[in-house]
């Protein structure tokens, strides 16, 4: 259903949702029963719904008796590195991540430091070493060369680092901000620990290795000292066998309500090195067949 927000589950006394509430573009309130309701708003929205479902009975929010909804949210903290390599390998062509370097996610040094991968990148530089050529003032066979010898040389490699599940990274309610409908906006604690800056200082020293080995000129930082996200949201409705430190059972559904379950990256309770989606989907298949019965 198009323009439908949900913002409240209804529930008995028994341990079931009996509805669902939604509010359509015109702020008209709307409910659905059903046997079976599935959560799959995404791993920040699930659980502010859930929160906004508070009531007398759960003042915590539903799905949240043990204090864990929302709570170990995760990402892949990373950055990237690009330089001019020795000879042209005109990135561009055929898939836009052809090769991931995965050996660098397990091992020993887990104990010390956040496991990584590594990717390189095969996306086309023209248009971005075009417009720095010109930017620089390069004009006539000066910019044709510029535009030829950097598009063909340059590489972007980038690591994707393991974040561990810590409580206090949270979704929460805000307490003072509303969106266009009138109800409370996400809000986020957020940060993380030196296990993952010593990852970072550790796939650096990859990056030096990569770019000797590649013969690189003029290597360049995303962002020195600093992180971008990936959007990998991960850990706020932890999966789990034991409902003081997870929000659902290992089919996700909800540990307080028989005929609940969450579907999304949210279940994942650890976010390793790579990239969410397809585990999540695998998960929502073994969802899928639980609610069916068949396992
Ligand atoms: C730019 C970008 C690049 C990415 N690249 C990759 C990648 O290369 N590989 C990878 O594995 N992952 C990637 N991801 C992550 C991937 O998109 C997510 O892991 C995935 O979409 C999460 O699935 P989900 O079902 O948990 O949530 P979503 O896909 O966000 O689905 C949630 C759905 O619920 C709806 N919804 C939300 N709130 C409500 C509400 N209150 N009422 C009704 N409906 C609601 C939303 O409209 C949405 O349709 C990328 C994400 C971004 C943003």
């Amino acid at each position: 259903m198009t323009k439908a927000v949900v913002y409240k589950l209804e529930h008995d006394k028994k341990g079931k949702i009996v509805a669902l509430h939604y509010y359509d573009w015109n702020k008209v309130s709307h409910r659905v029963e059903a046997e079976t309701f599935v959560l799959a708003a995404n791993a920040i929205e699930t659980p502010k719904i859930l929160f906004m479902s508070a009531d007398d009975m759960f003042p915590n929010g539903l799905g949240n008796n043990n204090d864990q909804l929302g709570r170990h949210l995760m990402d892949h903290p990373s950055n990237s590195a690009t330089f001019y390599v020795d000879e042209p390998i005109w990135p561009g062509r055929g898939p836009m991540s052809p090769s991931s370097i995965q050996q660098l996610r397990d091992g020993a040094f887990r104990s010390e430091h956040a496991a990584f991968r590594i990717d390189l990148s095969n996306s086309s530089r023209v248009a971005s070493v075009t417009a720095a050529a010109i930017k620089e003032g390069l004009t006539g066979k000066a910019l044709d060369d510029a535009i030829r010898y950097r598009a063909s040389h340059e590489l972007s490699i980038k690591n994707v680092l393991e974040q561990l599940p810590d409580p206090n990274n949270r979704v929460m309610l805000s307490k003072t901000k509303k969106d266009a409908l009138g109800l409370p906006v996400p809000s986020f604690s957020y940060s993380f620990d030196d296990y993952v800056e010593r990852g970072m200082q550790a796939s650096l020293a990859v990056y030096a290795e990569m770019a000797s080995m590649l013969g690189a000129t003029d290597v360049r930082y995303s962002a020195p000292g600093s992180y971008s996200n990936n959007q990998h949201i991960t850990g706020t409705l932890a999966m789990g066998t034991d409902p003081k430190t997870s929000v659902t059972d290992h089919v996700g559904r909800a540990w307080d309500f028989s005929n609940l379950y969450m579907a999304s990256t949210g279940v994942m309770p650890t976010v390793a090195t790579a990239n969410s989606t397809l585990t999540a989907s695998a998960l929502s298949l073994r969802t899928a067949d639980a609610i069916l019965g068949k396992i």
